[in-house]
């Protein structure tokens, strides 16, 4: 609504359909690659589930998302989080590999306009959950290096990045005082957060 003047539901969508079309358009997330991995889906197909595939990419002129390795906190007892971490970017670069045409992997903001300009998909990779690192701030460094260009601190779940201030990371326990609950995690995650305002990341 304009003022006192109503606007037309046709209107609305008219004029959204146009903004959207004209627009570079970027959805910073999605877990979709994990159907890779799982399901040996190929999302350069019309694999007729899920959220995300190539058709639908194409249909919502998507042109550039960020593809998030999501680690499942249930990995964390076995220390499986990191060759799970690998095994979704892996699975995401060679789905870029598999269609050149149609997809390719961006590392910066200005391989996302050069690959919509050339009519692809830019595809950016990037982690969700702190977790994924494995207390390892060498992970993190090579993950970027790898071409991982987010990572949220946390999913759900505390880890060796973050957590409520009440709760102790090692035990899982919650802790008395909330200074020790703060003190535990400030040197580690410092030391990522400003690994990551350096990089980038
Ligand atoms: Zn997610």
């Amino acid at each position: 609504m304009m003022g006192n003047q109503v606007t037309q539901p046709g209107d609305i969508s008219e004029r959204a359909r146009k903004l959207h079309f004209s627009s570079l358009v970027v959805d910073t997330h999605c877990d979709s690659i994990s159907r890779e991995v799982d399901k040996g889906q190929d999302l350069g197909t019309d694999t007729g589930e899920g959220h995300l595939d190539l058709p639908r990419i194409r249909a919502g002129n998507l042109g550039v998302q960020w593809w998030s390795c999501f680690v499942s906190a249930g990995h964390v007892p076995e220390n499986r989080t990191m060759d799970r971490t690998i095994a979704l970017l892996d699975a995401l670069k060679r789905m870029c590999q598999r269609h050149p045409d149609d997809f390719e992997i961006a590392l910066t903001a200005a391989d996302c306009r050069r690959i919509v300009a050339e009519g692809k998909h830019a595809a950016v990779p990037c982690i969700e959950g702190g977790h994924a690192i494995n207390d390892s701030l060498a992970a993190l460094r090579l993950y970027h290096e790898l071409g991982i260009r987010y990572i949220t601190l946390s999913w759900k779940d505390v880890n060796y990045l973050i957590g409520p201030c009440n709760l102790d990371y090692s035990t899982r326990q919650p802790v008395h005082s909330t200074a020790q609950g703060l003190n535990q995690v400030q040197g580690d995650t410092r030391r990522a957060l400003r690994y990551v305002a350096r990089t980038g990341m």
